[in-house]
């Protein structure tokens, strides 16, 4: 993914160890090509799977989830982080701490759109301690459908999440292994 590495290089901003600011091609605006490309290489890296729907967490994950679920002409469900007063009383929801800020959210999908019957790839934007990916393939298996797996732009894989995933015997797959964010440099493992 070199296309995607020189990107990074160029338009990324180290904030911290912890953080890389990606705003300008992931988190705020989007390159629709850029994110064309990504999901054909999901699609591509999923495609025996007999994938039935592609599924994300609002708000930063969900323009590569949509590109993934086109390639594989399957439809795109979000998990919504529940504010609002018409929320479904009936809906999955699991509470999760935001790794950005800093606090506690709860996201929910309503049960019509996840089912026993679905088989699921859920895609992410960034992966770190993995607290968000934890809460929604908790709702994901709670609605009885079977995760195929997690595909992930970025694995940041000196934070725990996508390796504990692995262990539990998910299938982690990331464009991008950023290794450190060490001294306001990005490392890449691979
Ligand atoms: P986790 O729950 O795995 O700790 O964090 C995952 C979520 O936090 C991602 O969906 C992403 O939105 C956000 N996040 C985690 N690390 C970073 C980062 O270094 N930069 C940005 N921009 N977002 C991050």
């Amino acid at each position: 993914m070199e296309w995607l590495k020189e990107r990074i290089m160029r338009e990324g901003v180290v904030l911290s160890d912890q953080v890389l600011k990606l705003d300008a091609l992931l988190t705020h605006q989007v390159d629709p090509a850029l994110i064309m490309e990504m999901g054909r290489e999901f699609a591509e890296r999923f495609k025996e799977q007999e994938v039935t729907k592609v599924v994300t967490l609002e708000s930063s994950g969900i323009s590569v989830a949509f590109a993934t679920a086109h390639h594989l002409g399957v439809p795109m469900v979000f998990a919504r982080r529940k504010k609002t007063l018409l929320a479904d009383p009936d809906a999955l929801s699991e509470r999760v701490p935001s790794f950005t800020k800093g606090i506690v959210t709860d996201i929910m999908v309503s049960r019509q759109f996840i089912t026993e019957n679905d088989r699921v790839l859920f895609i992410d934007d960034i992966i770190a301690n993995g607290d968000a990916a934890r809460g929604l393939i908790k709702i994901i298996h709670r609605a009885g459908a079977r995760l195929v797996g997690l595909g992930v732009v970025i694995e940041k894989s000196f934070q725990a999440g996508a390796r504990t995933l692995r262990e539990q015997d998910v299938r982690v797959e990331s464009l991008v292994d950023i290794t450190s964010l060490e001294n306001g440099q990005v490392h890449f493992g691979k």
